[in-house]
């Protein structure tokens, strides 16, 4: 075989330098998004090459960790050849290839150890195993066999049995990238530059794969009631209507992120019965990912709306088989959050396993949303390792610890306040009002950019109330769900703050104009529509 015989066609997409946003890292969150879509094997794989100090070049296929405005993160054993040469010369090189899409970004810079705490916070998201063998090989050096291998691993399995694995001293810190100014300007010119004689045009915007979300989250079947007022204590209302639906806030937001594009996989547990089973079916028919959805001994949680005339309404929930999703469950998914665009979470699971899943998210670089509803003890835990944290009126006033007051105004101050939690970007819908949104002061960057979740974005703005849409709403379940995969859609496709809770907005009050919570979930193109030419709440017009 002739190698120099093997050639095809560089057909695809070329680049032009004005397509590409003004930060480099989001070009790179784009496309790395695209290549997770397009080929589920190992699109965080990259070469890292390094040098030692005579300069004598060694190159190996790494994964990628983390990456953020501030560089690209891998981690090693610190006894590795790769190590031990970035000691003697910090210069390396990284470069990933998708074929799928004849693209190459080649990154070059200093590399720096992470802090011992990132390291530790990494490698605590490492299944067993590979902790296990952390401590157990001293890699890149000749082993003694395999044999010799398992004996130190099942040495380092008796050492920590039943504790915590720490991380090991010679392990993990991680080579942090630090994007110099060179470095940002050879990510920017080098990327995606296929070799090829023709002219080719850019790929259209609407041709852009789905986007993976990892939503994690609660499967509950509602019965949804209609009651002329709520029950007082010991008094039966006879409901007018019963609907039995598919509901919870997981199931809820997975399907609206479908609806609109995007692609959800759910991180659930149902019961082993017939609503369980129902649940897969409808989710995999909405287009949501459903191979993380366990199956508990506990039954399919329930939710009982009851729905008065005027649009408004009361629930209670019974979460059952939601609150069987462990830690251990979410960690299994640590592969599938971390190549995701977003986290979407809300806490009808259980804390430790919402707070896993944001550790492990932004441990990897992924932007983590939070729909802090319903508000539970411990909420504020939670909130601090958001990027983006959604709660409506009610759970903002829980989380701000009092009465916030009432209209616009107390909630751009509530949003505010809340950063003190952590956040750095709050928002607090307002029901057919709309919403308020708010960036942190202390996130102000060069040019008053707004910085969140990694990605810089050119925002002037800081924050401010967006007004809903008037829509003929008859049942409002549903209607946060719909607005933060409204959201998280949005900012994943690059959509600055402002028309990002604009459509928000358009996908909440959509949700409000049929019983039920995923009955009136609408798809992108009915949001736009309602964008571009629906009536907005005004104070005047009420
Ligand atoms: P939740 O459902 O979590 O209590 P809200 O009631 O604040 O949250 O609703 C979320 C969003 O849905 C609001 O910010 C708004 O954009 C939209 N929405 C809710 N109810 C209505 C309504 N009656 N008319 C128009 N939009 C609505």
């Amino acid at each position: 075989m002739d190698v120099s015989d093997l050639r095809r066609e560089y057909m695809l997409a070329g680049l032009d330098e004005r397509h590409l946003p003004p930060e480099p890292i989001a070009q790179f969150r784009a496309w790395l998004a695209e290549a997770v879509a397009a080929d589920p094997l190992d699109p965080t794989a990259m070469t890292l090459a390094t040098a030692d100090a005579a300069g004598r070049p060694s190159a190996r296929v790494l994964l990628l960790k983390g990456y953020d405005e501030r560089g690209f993160v891998f981690f090693t054993n610190y006894g590795s050849r790769k190590a031990r040469e970035l000691a003697a010369n910090a210069h390396a090189a990284m470069v990933f290839h998708w074929p799928a899409f004849d693209r190459q970004v080649r990154i070059e810079g200093v590399v720096e150890k992470t802090s011992r705490a990132e390291s530790a916070a990494y490698f605590a998201t490492r299944p067993l195993p590979s902790q296990l063998s952390a401590w157990a090989s001293r890699q890149s050096e000749p082993a003694g066999g395999r044999a010799e291998l398992e004996a130190a691993q099942a040495q380092a399995g008796e050492r920590f049995a039943g504790g915590e694995v720490p991380v090991p001293d010679f392990w993990g810190g991680a080579g942090r990238r630090r994007l110099d100014r060179r470095a940002v300007a050879a990510l920017k010119a080098r990327a995606a530059r296929p070799r090829t004689s023709r002219e080719r045009t850019p790929r259209p915007m609407s041709a852009s794969p789905r986007l993976p979300v990892a939503v994690v989250g609660s499967c509950i079947m509602d019965f949804c009631v209609s009651v002329p007022r709520l029950p007082r204590l010991g008094e039966n209302v006879i409901a007018s209507g019963l609907r039995v639906a598919h509901g919870g806030k997981g199931a809820n937001q997975a399907v609206a992120l479908a609806r609109l594009g995007a692609a959800p996989r759910l991180i659930a547990s149902v019961g082993d019965d017939d609503f369980g089973r129902s649940f897969r079916t409808m989710l995999r028919d909405e287009g949501v990912g459903v191979d993380l959805v366990g199956t508990s001994t506990v039954p399919t949680g329930i939710g009982v709306p009851m729905i008065l005339g005027g649009g408004e309404n009361a629930i209670v929930v019974a979460l059952g088989a939601a609150m069987s999703l462990r830690p251990e469950a979410v960690g299994a998914a640590r592969r599938e959050i971390a190549a995701a665009s977003a986290l979407l979470l809300q806490l009808e699971v259980p804390l430790d396993s919402a707070i896993t899943a944001m550790a492990i998210a932004r441990g990897a670089g992924v932007e983590v949303f939070l729909n802090a509803a319903p508000i539970v003890e411990g909420a504020e835990a939670a909130c601090r390792a958001a990027d983006v944290l959604v709660v409506n009126e009610t759970e903002a006033e829980a989380l701000a610890g009092g009465g916030i007051g009432d209209g616009v105004e107390s909630a751009l101050r509530a949003s505010a306040d809340l950063h003190r939690l952590g956040p750095p970007v709050v928002v607090v819908t307002l029901g057919e009002r709309g919403a308020v949104w708010s960036a942190g002061a202390g996130l102000g960057t060069a040019r008053g950019a707004v910085w969140s979740g990694g990605v810089r974005r050119c925002e002037t703005e800081r924050g401010g109330f967006v007004p809903g849409f008037r829509v003929a709403a008859v049942d409002p379940t549903g209607a946060g769900d719909a607005f933060c995969a409204g959201l998280v859609w949005s900012r994943i496709h690059g959509v600055a703050w402002r028309p990002a809770v604009e459509l928000a907005n358009a996908c909440g009050a959509l949700a409000a104009t049929a019983v039920g919570a995923m009955t009136a979930l609408p798809d992108r193109a009915a949001a736009e529509a309602l964008v571009a030419s629906g009536e907005r709440w005004s104070a005047a017009g009420r």
